[in-house]
């Protein structure tokens, strides 16, 4: 449906970093702590942590950065060898106390806390039904919804059975840590849509949203969990038990946690994504090199992008020379998220400015992931010509952005992305450039060695691997509709 803010399907959209340890004897809450701290590019609204020393539950979270939510004090009373954590992403205007997570409750059988990145589309009809049973629900968010679920479920069950028919009950995308008790585990969902993966350290293990909550606890990547795969942590930091729950003939992995979201230096689904982005950059000069003075990246999501751009150029014999024109101020906050364009083109002023000798009198092509609102392609055009560049090109390392994105990321609504009713031969326009080119879907797939069936290419495709009301599905893909009880791999 045209028009349709996605933030008003299913509450607020969540795009978050989730982490679970089990160790030994040595108390969770600091390795938490430093796992969040790698996870905080996913999430600046709130962070929180719950860990289980055996009797209860301790929990502590709080609105803001980690380095601010929690003191000395905070992560001493934080007792016990097992916890979960969580950053929350903000959303645009939105501050939201009662979305922030871990989110626990205690219930008849035991204590369940739960951390959830990714967004449920039938969590409204979840929440109706188990409300209608005398379930009382304290947010509007999804993550209640699957803890209820959860919760009721282990009534009657032990954990991975319950799990699994919270797991045939929720539609949507979801990585999931969550602690029954002393026992941590984690989830993923059948389409694999946000990623998780399994981390050993000396004493014990983690589940974390990327590898590089792992590299900072001076771990080892085990492996990414699978695609409907549910990881039990075994107490005393002992292995861990995996039950792949779910088999679909596709996944739908989000490709803009390769292009945008993740960090460069973690591997996501067996791919550096520093590589990966590399590689995109590479295939953008291949499809739309264009040969001008100097390659610069807009620091600092195109990076990767540019060096891979600048190499291939190099490699064809373009007289390029790379360059870091556009320096940041890592003081100025998030643009992105300002709430009016007026605060965000400030903003962008701000955090970005151009170092005159390398622009002027120059040809230039400006590198970037992606475009959504136009507002920093706009601004760093105009910027470069302020400072005497002689053209400016515009290259993007991901397609247009043409729809919102349900299933996670912040992306606006379609009336405020620019490529949603515009060429890219307008959108040039629009942002003054001397030319503007995309990388195509297909080079996506390649650079993700993946086939487009096994993306989710939602935002750019307008087509979901999910059913999302008045949105189109990408049906040319095999997948299972909400209620359809999906396919079981054997117990
Ligand atoms: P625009 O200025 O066109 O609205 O947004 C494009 C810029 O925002 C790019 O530099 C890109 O790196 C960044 N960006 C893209 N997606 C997201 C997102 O979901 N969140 C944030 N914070 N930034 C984003
Ligand atoms: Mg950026």
């Amino acid at each position: 449906m045209t028009g349709r803010d996605h933030r008003d399907l299913g509450g607020p959209t969540e795009k978050c970093g989730v982490v679970g340890v089990s160790l030994d004897e040595r108390a969770a809450a600091r390795p938490l702590y430093y796992a969040l701290y790698a996870l905080q590019h996913r999430g600046q609204e709130s962070a929180g942590i719950v860990t289980h020393d055996g009797f209860q539950q301790h929990s502590h979270v709080e609105m803001g950065l980690v380095g601010d939510a929690f003191g000395e004090d905070d992560l001493d009373q934080l007792n016990g060898p097992v916890g979960i954590g969580h950053v929350r992403y903000p959303t645009a205007g939105s501050v939201n106390a009662c979305c922030a997570q871990p989110f626990s409750v205690s219930f008849k059988s035991g204590s369940l806390g739960l951390s959830h990145n990714g967004n449920l589309v039938n969590a409204d009809e979840i929440r109706d039904e188990l409300a209608g049973l005398g379930h009382a629900f304290t947010s509007d968010g999804d993550t209640e919804v699957i803890a209820h679920d959860l919760a009721r479920n282990l009534l009657e069950e032990d954990l991975v059975r319950a799990v699994k028919r919270t797991m045939s009950r929720i539609h949507g995308s979801y990585s999931l840590t969550i602690m029954h008790d002393d026992t941590v585990l984690g989830v993923r969902d059948p389409e694999g849509n946000r990623p998780l993966c399994i981390g050993e350290v000396d004493d014990g293990y983690l589940l974390a949203s990327e590898s590089a909550a792992i590299d900072v606890l001076d771990g080892e990547l085990v492996r990414d969990v699978e695609p409907g795969e549910l990881v039990i942590l075994r107490p005393d930091g002992e292995g861990f038990d995996a039950y792949q729950l779910f088999d679909r003939e596709n996944s739908a992995h989000c490709f803009f946690e390769h292009v945008y979201f993740a960090r460069p230096d973690s591997t996501i689904d067996d791919q550096l994504v520093y590589d990966v982005r590399r590689d995109l950059g590479r295939a953008l000069w291949a499809e739309s090199g264009v040969d001008t003075d100097v390659v610069m990246p807009v620091p600092d999501s195109g990076r990767a992008f540019a060096s891979g751009y600048a190499d291939a150029a190099g490699e064809d014999g373009a007289d390029v020379e790379f360059a870091e024109g556009l320096m940041k101020n890592r003081y100025v906050g998030r643009t992105f998220i300002m709430p009016t364009q007026d605060a965000r083109e400030r903003a962008v002023r701000l955090k970005l400015n151009p170092i005159k000798d390398i622009v002027q009198d120059r040809t230039v092509t400006l590198i970037d992931d992606s475009i959504v609102r136009g507002t920093t392609s706009t601004q760093l055009v105009q910027l470069m010509r302020d400072v005497g560049a002689e053209a400016v090109h515009v290259r993007i390392g991901a397609p247009p952005i043409v729809a919102p994105c349900y299933m996670g990321i912040d992306m606006a609504s379609r009336e405020e992305l620019i490529a949603a009713d515009r060429t890219t031969e307008e959108i040039g326009e629009e942002i003054s450039a001397d030319s503007l080119e995309y990388l195509s879907i297909e080079s996506v797939a390649g650079a993700l060695d993946q086939s487009r069936a096994d993306l989710c290419l939602g935002c750019v495709t307008g087509e979901y691997p999910y059913d999302i009301d008045g949105e189109t599905t990408d049906r040319d893909v095999e997948r299972p509709t909400i209620g359809s009880e999906p396919a079981a791999a054997d117990d």
